[in-house]
């Protein structure tokens, strides 16, 4: 017989269905409440337009009638989220609080502090693996390490579900909504403004609903995504990156199916390799938990050597890259891309990267906390992953002498310049052939479509060839201080 009663704690699980934390609370108490807390800790800090709010916020709406279906409702609270958990503990007499485990630093702290608060109370507070399928360190290499590598930490992540494929299993909240507090009034969540946030529509179809839809739509393209996801002008990739950012969609339910699709054969070629990006979701996670320092640091120490350019030139570069008038069109279109949607194709973010850290000179840093504040989908985990990779300062990431060249990229994946048309009118009519470096195309040629070199569109802003070999001189410092390291790492042996 349950005799107490819980409470769930919402934060980046924003569903209704499938849900550790909601299943847990549910199966061992007398009465469940539910709380999603708009933090001000986190809140603060943000553009008061944020199109994230709009996503949360919808979203919200949506999770508050599943609950209601079942039973239950929505609390919603705005302020810190430390003393408005506390305070409403004791509101509630409840003596346990459940909630999905957040990996970032910044949350594993705010958790432990809540923790200790709500001992302190005589609440017990309980921490569910949820947002992953393989947290923390339960997938290690045979040393019993923590993988650097991904392709070993994939077949190692498969193996281990292959002998635990209950991992997968579905956490059944409707069999259990018995427990639910029934709600004490009818729906009323606070509107944006009341948390001064400006009103708007959501980026995307929000809620549990909106990724249905979208995964819907995409288990019918996923035969041909090994193919499709290089093209950014195609709709060939799920589109469920900020559905998972925010947990209105299930990781289980979106890898068991494309365990069934490869398995039953309708998945294609392409079901095993949607799997392995939801597989480098973990990785990233993993790597995040296990080595806290990529936060503000290089992966690998020794690339922590290397000196960005952080020069009022820098600066302009920097500036010229956000606001996507860097000369070069794919890269252009992208940036744009990314600030009126919020949304930046996979491609495109290595090419922009790239071209921010070994084209410009610019630290990786800087990307990384422009692209934290523009994407509807941030998560810390998965973009310091993608920044450090395409620095070359990452684990597994790609060699420091790899460039990406922004005028091949655009040619091999924007062929015909469509995806540039799209971000950049006036380059329309250009061809495919010239859209893609327009510097190169005789200023008659491109006078006759309608486009003046500084005046419709800017010449490059840099020299990639030039950039190169800046790029090259930059990272030589690594090989220098890995000597270092190899030289002492010999005389430890000699010793
Ligand atoms: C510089 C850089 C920054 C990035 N920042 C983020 C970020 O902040 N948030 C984020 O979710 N992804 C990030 N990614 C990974 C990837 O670009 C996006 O997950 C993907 O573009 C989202 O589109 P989709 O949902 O259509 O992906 P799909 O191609 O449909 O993939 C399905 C899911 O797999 C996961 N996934 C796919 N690729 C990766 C990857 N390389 N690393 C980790 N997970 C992946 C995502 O959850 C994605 O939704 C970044 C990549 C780079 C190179």
């Amino acid at each position: 017989m349950n005799t107490s009663n819980s409470l769930v704690w919402f934060r980046r699980d924003l569903r209704a269905f499938d849900h550790a934390a909601l299943y847990q609370a549910l199966s061992t108490s007398r009465q469940v409440h539910c709380v999603f807390v708009y933090d001000t800790d986190i809140l603060d800090g943000l553009p008061r337009d944020d199109r994230r709010l709009r996503f949360i916020h919808a979203s919200l709406a949506s999770l508050d009638a599943g609950l209601r279906q079942l039973g239950g409702y929505l609390i919603v609270r705005h302020g810190s989220a430390l003393q408005e958990i506390v305070t409403l503990v004791k509101e509630l007499g409840v003596s346990e609080v459940h909630a999905n485990t957040d990996y970032e630093p910044s949350a594993l702290a705010r958790d432990a502090q809540v923790a200790l608060q709500l001992a302190a109370a005589g609440c017990a507070f309980h921490s569910h693996k949820d947002q992953v399928i393989f947290e923390k360190n339960e997938v290690l290499t045979l040393a019993g390490g923590a993988f650097s590598v991904f392709t070993p930490y994939k077949n190692a992540w498969l193996k281990r579900l292959g002998a635990r494929p209950d991992t997968l299993a579905a956490y059944p909240v409707d069999a259990v909504a018995h427990a639910f507090a029934p709600p004490a009034s009818a729906s009323a969540l606070p509107a944006l403004e009341e948390i001064g946030f400006t009103p708007g529509e959501a980026p995307l179809a929000a809620g549990m609903e909106g990724a249905e839809e979208l995964f819907e739509a995409f288990v019918d393209a996923m035969p041909d995504y090994g193919r499709a996801r290089d093209f950014p002008a195609e709709d060939g990739t799920s589109r469920l990156s900020t559905h998972l950012r925010f947990g209105t969609t299930s990781i289980r339910h979106l890898v068991r199916t494309a365990q069934q699709m490869m398995q039953s054969g309708a998945g294609g070629s392409g079901a095993s390799v949607w799997l392995s990006e939801l597989i480098w979701r973990d990785f990233y996670a993993m790597v995040l938990f296990c080595n806290p320092h990529v936060v503000d640091r290089a992966f690998k120490p020794a690339f922590d050597a290397v000196a960005w350019d952080a020069d009022a030139e820098a600066d302009a570069l920097f500036a010229a890259w956000c606001e996507g008038r860097t000369g070069y069109p794919l890269v252009d279109a992208a940036m744009h891309q990314l600030n009126q949607t919020g949304f930046m194709h996979n491609r495109l973010r290595m090419v922009t990267a790239s071209f921010l850290t070994k084209d410009l000179g610019v630290d990786w840093k800087r990307g990384e906390r422009y692209f934290a504040r523009q994407l509807n989908d941030y998560d810390l985990a998965s973009n310091n992953g993608g920044w450090q990779w395409a620095a070359s300062t990452g684990c597994d990431a790609q060699p420091w002498f790899r460039i990406f060249n922004p005028v091949t990229q655009s040619q091999r994946f924007d062929a015909r310049g469509e995806f540039i048309r799209r971000y950049l009118p006036q380059l329309a009519r250009l061809d495919g052939k010239q859209i893609h470096a327009p510097w190169l195309v005789k200023p008659q040629a491109l006078a006759e479509r309608g486009v003046v070199l500084g005046r419709d569109y800017p010449a490059p802003i840099v020299d990639h060839d030039a950039a190169r070999r800046r790029t090259l001189e930059r990272f030589a410092v690594v090989k220098k201080v890995l000597a270092v390291v190899d030289d002492a790492d010999a005389g430890d042996g000699d010793d």
